[in-house]
């Protein structure tokens, strides 16, 4: 039998819930599937650890991850730390060592969700975003001179690197031909940006030689927060650097239908490192310790780590949990308009894994 070891990190606020419920859900599945076995440890890292201890993690904290098959992650950030501690000392402290370069996002308008566009089904929207998640414009490059002066001068200077802009290029194209579309948008804004953007758009079409079997297209950013909004359907696998597809992807989560279902996956693809599967909303402590955060995107993203992990059969029957319990809109959690609560989201899930046939 398969036997995989799950480092769980809950980090902060909703975090803790959202973890809590996920790990619920997966040893329901593994029980269920009977196929496989998961060890799930949990590591109480984050904001209360740093107020303890002064850092986000302990110092062997990478060394200990090394050895698990996969992290599942929760949220960071808290009032009262800054967030460039919490961020840096926890999020990118492991997905930059771990060389997770691939972020891949998934959107699509789940049954029973409304999605804010008029005019869209929800057959219409069913994108996976690639992100760029080591280099461009967050390689924190750049200076400040004549501080607080009237010639004060701030440069933010992004770096694209050949070698990462075409291993973000070639997993993008692999996603495209994994689906039945097989259509890639690569997204630059190489009219006005002459160095990085232009080296971005010959690398896709370099790269492009190698994957006849996908149609692809260039778009400029802001053009295409018209096209994710107005044509929808003419989209299916999108690419672009760090910055842009931070930006769109939160477009994205919105135009389907809630920032709480949203999942992502920090992925190391030659699997020399953990991948690291994570919500993408983050620590939510106006509603924290209410019982009510959504633990739809924790799921979704439990989902993704799974089939990483060669589990096909068991990510297929959690999607189809999570897809009738959403089909219910009495199972709805306030971000969504209703007032289930995330126990109530949370046995649904679980009974739908068990009814699963
Ligand atoms: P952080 O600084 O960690 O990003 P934040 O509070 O700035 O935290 P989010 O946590 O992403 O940002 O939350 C933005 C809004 O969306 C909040 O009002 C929050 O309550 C809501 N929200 C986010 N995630 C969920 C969820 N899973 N369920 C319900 N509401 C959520
Ligand atoms: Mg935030």
């Amino acid at each position: 039998m398969n036997s995989y070891r799950i480092a769980a990190v809950p980090g902060d606020g909703i975090g803790k819930e959202v973890i809590a419920a996920g790990v619920e859900v997966l040893q329901a599945l593994a029980e269920r599937d009977g196929g496989f076995k998961l060890d799930v440890e949990t590591f109480d890292w984050g904001s209360d650890y740093y107020k303890k201890h002064g850092v986000m993690m302990p110092e062997n904290g990478r060394e200990t991850l090394k050895s698990f098959d996969s992290i599942y992650f929760g949220a960071v950030g808290a009032p009262d730390v800054p967030d460039h501690i919490t961020l840096w000392g926890l999020r990118l402290a492991i997905c930059q060592p771990f060389d997770q370069y691939a972020n891949v996002r998934p959107t699509r308008i789940l049954p029973g969700i409304e999605g804010p566009l008029r005019n869209v089904a929800a057959k219409d929207l069913d994108w996976v975003i690639v992100r760029e998640n080591s280099e461009g414009e967050y390689a924190g490059q750049g200076g400040r001179s004549h501080r607080g002066l009237p010639e004060e001068v701030a440069t933010e200077v992004s770096i694209f690197t050949r070698a990462g802009v075409t291993r973000i290029m070639r997993f993008a194209f692999e996603i495209a031909r994994s689906r039945p579309r097989k259509l890639l948008t690569v997204v630059t804004k190489s009219n006005a940006q002459r160095h990085g953007m232009v080296m971005w758009d010959e690398i896709a079409a370099e790269v492009a030689q190698d994957y006849p079997d996908v149609t692809w297209d260039k778009m400029l950013v802001d053009a295409m927060t018209m096209r994710m909004t107005l044509k929808p359907q003419t989209l299916d696998t999108i690419v672009a650097t760090n910055l842009h597809a931070d930006i769109l992807s939160d477009l994205a989560a919105a135009l389907a239908g809630s920032l709480g279902i949203a999942p992502t996956a920090n992925i190391n693809p030659e699997r020399k490192f953990p991948s690291m599967f994570e919500p993408i909303h983050g620590s939510a402590f106006d509603i924290t310790g209410k019982g009510i955060a959504n633990p739809v995107g924790t799921f979704w993203t439990a989902t993704m780590m799974l089939e990483h992990l060669g589990e096909k059969p068991a990510a297929e029957c959690l999607m189809r949990a999570i897809e009738r319990v959403t089909a219910d809109p009495s199972l709805h959690t306030p971000d969504l308009g209703g007032q289930a609560t995330t126990r109530q989201v949370t046995d649904a899930v679980i009974a739908a894994i068990h009814g699963d046939n």
